[in-house]
């Protein structure tokens, strides 16, 4: 059975949705990755663990929007919070500084080793681009690197080599720049330094040659999500940036509150310069923040200093970094935030989340094993993939080794079994997935399987 004519015998609405949206929005999504083929499904509904599309399917949900959701559609606290923040001060925005910024700063520097202040954006995307905006403006150095594979948002310092085709790659210990979309601007080929993940030895060798130039490394400690770096690596980068005078930058927007409450740093027990935040620190609503070493962060303090936005400005000296954004630290946001976080540090919440997911990891396991598909789970804390190879995963080339099209094909099989996650996207977990939400999937899993071999 083609699973996606079986797809398509299912959405119908979604299609005649997504031809009007094509005529509204290039390629009828607003955000490149929402994109499938044969055409994204349509949601109307969420509730708990469990998305409902518009022609009334319904999916338990292993997207959970990128991660971002930890207790899942719509839990009761974190409404209740957002709505009493905004029902009982007047206001769903002051446009001024407000307790609950400190408030979650306060909460932040207790959780994270590397921080010990903080400022917020709107997203990831920034939160990694203020980030690196720091370690320029405190080194005073013109160049970054970044890991091939790894992803910190869509601007153009870092669209390059997330996903590069391996023949405009070079050599795996020296991995050159590609651009991930057109329009990207050719300075940065020469300004992003590409880096090969879990390989301390190439690295090193990059490193010490560009030192002069370089104001930070930026790493997704776990890749993607769900390909950790190894605990040598880790530690020997920040070693090796640490003797080099370069900045090591922790991009935490995908691994904050998910593998561990204090993130990435506090497992590895590693401590970055700079971190950026996102995703479920704003408990669903768009949030990102950078938090880092009180003396580097200081670099944005406007004291004695003109805004660029003050009227006569006597003096052209540009030494204070700019940040603003008419949104930060949005106070709903923050609500949400922070009744988030209420959640995970109460009782075992988050351990219990952890638990779940491995859970459905061994069950998923278990089922491929039976069924003898090459194929294993990889992963951290409450998110984690399915990659189609037995062979040993540690960075984006040999990930490239894995079967694709099968797990594109389990995946659209999955849709039609009403489990959701974006065909090859990894599987977040929330508190609102159970043991029912669990064996329901499992059960799904052994049945795509099945399909898939007959
Ligand atoms: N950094 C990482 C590691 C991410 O996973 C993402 C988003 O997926 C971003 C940065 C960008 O975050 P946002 O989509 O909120 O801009």
């Amino acid at each position: 059975q083609d699973p996606l004519q079986l797809l398509k015998s299912r959405t119908q609405k979604s299609f005649e949705l997504f031809k009007e949206a094509q005529k509204v929005m290039p390629g009828g999504v607003t955000a490149n990755i929402k994109y499938f083929e044969p055409y994204p499904i349509i949601m109307e509904a969420a509730e708990g663990a469990r998305l409902k599309d518009v022609d009334g399917n319904e999916y338990v949900d292993y997207l959970l929007a990128y991660g971002a959701l930890i207790l899942g559609h719509g839990h009761h606290k974190v409404m209740n919070a957002v709505i009493r923040q905004m029902v009982t001060k007047g206001t769903t925005i002051y446009g001024t500084p407000h307790e609950l910024e400190m408030e979650m700063a306060k909460r932040l520097i207790k959780l994270y080793p590397g921080i010990e202040q903080v400022r917020y954006t709107n997203s990831g995307t920034e939160a990694t681009l203020l980030a690196i905006r720091v370690a320029h403006a405190y080194t005073g150095k013109p160049k970054i690197a970044k890991f091939e594979g790894h992803y910190h948002g869509g601007y153009d310092q870092v669209l390059l080599s997330i996903n590069p085709p391996l023949e405009q790659a070079g050599p795996a210990d020296r991995p050159v720049a590609v651009p991930d979309s057109a329009g990207v601007d050719p300075y940065y080929l020469e300004h992003t330094v590409i880096l090969p993940f879990n390989d301390l030895e190439a690295c090193a060798a990059i490193l010490k040659e560009q030192a002069d130039q370089l104001a930070a490394v930026v790493v997704e400690p776990v890749q993607a999500g769900f390909i950790p770096a190894t605990e040598t690596f880790m530690r020997g980068l920040r070693k090796l940036t640490e003797e080099l005078g370069i900045l090591l930058i922790f991009d935490e927007v995908k691994t904050c509150f998910r593998v561990a409450l204090g993130g990435a740093q506090s497992v590895y027990g590693v401590t970055p310069d700079l971190t950026a935040l996102g995703k479920v620190l704003g408990g669903g609503f768009p949030i990102g923040a950078v938090g880092g070493k009180k003396e580097i962060m200081e670099v944005a303090s406007p004291h004695g200093k003109k805004d660029v936005f003050e009227m006569n400005v006597t003096s052209k000296k540009k030494d204070v970094l700019f940040h603003s954004g008419t949104y930060n630290g949005h106070p709903s946001v923050l609500a949400a935030g922070l009744a988030t976080l209420d959640v995970l540090e109460d009782q075992d919440n988050f351990e219990t989340i952890v638990r779940t997911t491995e859970k459905l990891r061994r069950g998923l396991e278990n089922v491929l094993k039976y069924y003898q598909i090459p194929a294993q789970t990889l992963g951290m804390g409450s998110i984690f993939n399915v990659v189609m190879t037995a062979e040993k995963i540690t960075n984006y080339r040999d990930l490239q080794n894995a079967n694709l099209s099968l797990r594109r094909e389990l995946d659209y099989h999955l849709l039609t079994l009403g489990i959701y996650t974006k065909p090859l996207n990894r599987y977040s977990l929330s508190l609102a997935h159970g043991d029912r939400e669990i064996q329901q999937t499992i059960d799904a899993y052994e049945a795509a399987v099945k399909r898939l071999l007959v």
